[in-house]
């Protein structure tokens, strides 16, 4: 399998790590996120390296493809543990990880090794849906209780959601309640986040759901209603000279993207949060 587009610094010299994570054990409805790395990667030599919206190049920075963390499938917790492990083997390196899912639940041991780095770290949550389950069908551990769960572990406070459009009651009231909670839309989105110094360490989850479906179809729960992907990279550009210092991209199902529309926006979105978590 190639390097993502341009992502071809050994990995001892880079500053940033592309790690496809392809689990996707609790989907329920739809599975198949695990094969996202692969589609994003095989589309991604459409795009160009160089962004017309940042004005910058991916060749003028340190990025290392990573390839995928092998994974067994069938133990969630053994998986969690194997991904946390993982990023603190990268983070006490000093890189940087862009993850890519796989399915949201990747998301919470990367953001507890995060915490344990940076225990001040904002966190950044896009979606359709508010992920603030307690449970779901019985468990604990779920694409829809990720954000939750994290909520043991940083202030809800310092996590702010964006575009939410679907949850059960009680997780939208608990979400309006506890968390910075910016449903349906991206608009604002600078100003909500500027009480957000520019040091603060930030990491940015796009459960990439939170597009509509009319733009983005390849994805396990489509929830109509959502952003389009300028809006998206509109807000994702108010992260410039901000400390971005991880990310994960998660939620595409390229089995229901025959068009593979959805992997080239999956790709692009990638390209961008490369370039903005890039230092020189
Ligand atoms: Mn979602
Ligand atoms: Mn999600």
């Amino acid at each position: 399998m190639p390097d993502f587009l341009a992502f071809n610094t050994p990995i001892q010299d880079a500053q940033i790590v592309f790690l496809g994570i392809p689990f996707d054990g609790t989907s329920v409805f739809r599975s198949g996120s695990r094969f996202a790395p692969e589609a994003i990667r095989s589309v991604s030599e459409v795009l160009e390296t160089y962004s017309p919206y940042q004005e910058k190049d991916l060749s003028e920075y340190r990025i290392c493809d990573a390839g995928d963390l092998p994974l067994l499938f069938g133990n969630t917790e053994k998986v969690l543990s194997i991904i946390e492990e993982k990023a603190d083997e990268l983070l006490a390196k000093g890189k940087r990880i862009i993850a890519c899912g796989g399915e949201h639940l990747i998301t919470y041991p990367l953001v507890k090794s995060y915490l344990k780095k940076f225990p001040n770290l904002k966190l950044i949550h896009f979606d359709a849906h508010t992920d603030l389950r307690t449970h779901y069908l019985g468990e604990k551990y779920s694409h829809s209780t990720v954000i939750r769960l994290l909520a043991e572990y940083i202030d809800p406070k310092d996590i702010y959601q964006f575009g939410i459009r679907s949850g059960e009651k009680e997780e939208m009231d608990w979400g309006m309640k506890n968390t910075r909670f910016f449903p349906f839309t991206l608009e604002g989105f600078a100003e909500k986040i500027s009480d957000i110094g520019q040091e603060i360490p930030i990491y940015v989850t796009i459960d990439l759901d939170v597009l509509d479906p009319s733009c983005f179809p390849g994805t396990g729960t489509p929830e109509p209603g959502g952003v389009t992907f300028i809006e998206l990279l509109s807000a994702l550009l108010e992260l410039r000279n901000r400390n971005t210092v991880g990310a994960d991209v998660v939620e595409l199902a390229p089995d229901y993207d025959q068009s593979k529309i959805s992997s080239i926006t999956a790709a692009k979105v990638i390209r961008e949060m490369a370039l903005l978590m890039s230092q020189s």
